[in-house]
């Protein structure tokens, strides 16, 4: 079943319920009300009726009893002695009881008798005297009237309804029909968009982007924004992957293809061979190892871990790596602990920092700092290279990017994947990474981390030592 008819029978079923019940407390209010009025009728007629009865000495009605009265137009009475005898009657035709099960007795009662098609409603009023019973005053009058009257009221609240019920369905289908054309238009652009294999094409707002068409058109062209740079990432990833592969691969074959030549193992082409086959063990385990951090699956051993320490074997490291060329210095220190991985954390400083030596020309200055900064560990590597321009900032911690100066470096750097694993490293351990740099001035590496918690504090002392 279609939206726009479903919207349509929800609403009307929905509104000729809501008519429904307003109709039947019309009719019920009006019913009672008439039949108030014909009871307030009957209950005045008799007050009449029994004013001018008279009783005798032996509890009996005077045999002259009612012979003055006039009854209004449509009233039946009876009256009844206590031995059950008529004793005035009008119209003089009615002489079967009106209703027979009343009672001599006790409070008057309204009762209704079906008297062929018509209802009729009676009085009945039991009379005492101080002597006793006397017997019984039986009013009655026809409620045709009344009855034709709730029966015209309930057809033409019948009608209303159903005529209501007509208009508010026809209507909704056409509502419906205008409120829902956006989004045929939405399905259609959607369907042709996936026929075509083209995510650069976008749903243009036809209604107002404020609406919920609006913001399905949004969200719609947001997930297709987001697919469009998947696929892109995608394309770019394997472009590089392939690029990568293919440098030390040659350099191989061309080796092997040497050593063929001259029918025998050369020792330079067996080290170049060997250094290709690391270099891409490298890429390999760079890439899985970036593969499982970006899925958050990487198997991080936590434990309490002493930034500190950990600052000081990198510098130990990287000072050799400096030689001479540059200056490497810790600015400040602090005693830092944190929960993590142990290998992992010290694999982003090691990054941070050989990137900084490395692209640091010689003379230059390269700044470790570590702190304790609002609650949180702060790593900084500042250098004073030659910075990353610009463009290439919001870019440099995704896979296989280099900044263009370092595009036209020698294939002997690294792969483009060392900031994008540190980045996710630092990611799976709950904190962030960021860079400022000034082309000219240098590069500012920053990596905040949670410090280490009281509860996992007891938890790292409770743990048996292995
Ligand atoms: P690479 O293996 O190329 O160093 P990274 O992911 O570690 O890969 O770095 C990505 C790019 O970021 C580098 O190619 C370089 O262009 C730029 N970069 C990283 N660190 C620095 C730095 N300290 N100074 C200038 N450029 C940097």
């Amino acid at each position: 079943m279609s939206l726009r008819l479903r919207l349509t029978l929800l609403y009307t079923t929905l509104l000729g319920g809501v008519l429904l019940i307003f109709g039947s407390l019309v009719y019920g209010l009006v019913s009672y009300t008439l039949l108030q009025q014909v009871d307030a009728n009957l209950s005045s007629s008799a007050d009449q009726i029994i004013s001018q009865i008279r009783v005798g000495e032996d509890n009996r009605f005077d045999p002259r009893t009612l012979e003055s009265y006039q009854p209004p137009e449509a009233l039946v009475y009876q009256l009844w002695d206590r031995s059950g005898i008529l004793q005035a009657v009008y119209p003089a035709t009615e002489r079967q009881p009106l209703d027979k099960g009343s009672q001599t007795t006790g409070q008057p009662k309204y009762s209704f008798v079906q008297n062929g098609p018509n209802r009729v409603r009676i009085l009945n009023v039991p009379l005492t005297t101080p002597r006793g019973s006397a017997g019984i005053l039986q009013v009655a009058t026809s409620l045709g009237v009344v009855d034709m009257t709730l029966s015209t009221l309930a057809s033409v609240l019948v009608l209303l309804v159903l005529s209501a019920m007509f208009v508010a369905g026809l209507g909704a289908w056409l509502i419906t029909d205008q409120a829902l054309s956006p989004l045929a238009a939405v399905t259609q652009m959607a369907t042709q968009i996936t026929n075509a294999d083209d995510l650069q094409r976008r749903i243009p707002q036809t209604s107002s982007p404020d609406d919920e068409i609006g913001e399905l058109i949004r969200a719609f062209n947001q997930t297709l924004e987001r697919l469009e740079k998947l696929f892109i990432t995608q394309r770019r990833f394997l472009t590089d992957v392939s690029h990568e592969l293919r440098t030390p691969l040659t350099v191989i074959k061309g080796n092997i293809g040497l050593m063929r030549k001259l029918g025998e193992t050369d020792e330079e082409s067996l080290s170049s061979i060997e250094m290709e086959v690391d270099r891409l063990s490298r890429l390999v385990g760079d890439l899985l190892l970036l593969a499982q951090a970006e899925s958050g699956r990487l198997p991080l051993a936590m434990i309490k871990v002493e930034l500190d320490t950990v600052l000081l074997e990198v510098f130990q490291q990287m000072r050799v790596l400096a030689g001479d060329r540059l200056q490497i210095k810790i600015i400040d220190i602090d005693q830092v602990q944190v929960t993590g991985d142990r290998d992992r954390l010290k694999q982003v400083m090691l990054n941070l920092v050989s990137n900084a030596v490395q692209y640091t020309p010689a003379g230059g200055q390269v700044n470790l700092a570590l702190r304790r900064s609002g609650g949180q560990a702060q790593f900084l590597v500042i250098d004073s290279g030659p910075g990353i321009p610009q463009e290439d900032l919001p870019y440099i911690f995704e896979r296989f990017y280099r900044a263009e100066k370092s595009r036209k470096r020698t294939h002997s750097g690294g792969f483009g994947l060392g900031l994008s694993i540190a980045y996710w490293i630092v990611r799976n351990h709950g904190g962030t990474i960021d860079v400022t740099s000034r082309e000219g001035k240098g590069s500012t590496f920053c990596v905040w981390l949670p410090l280490e918690t009281e509860a996992v504090q007891a938890e790292t002392a409770k743990a048996p030592r292995s």
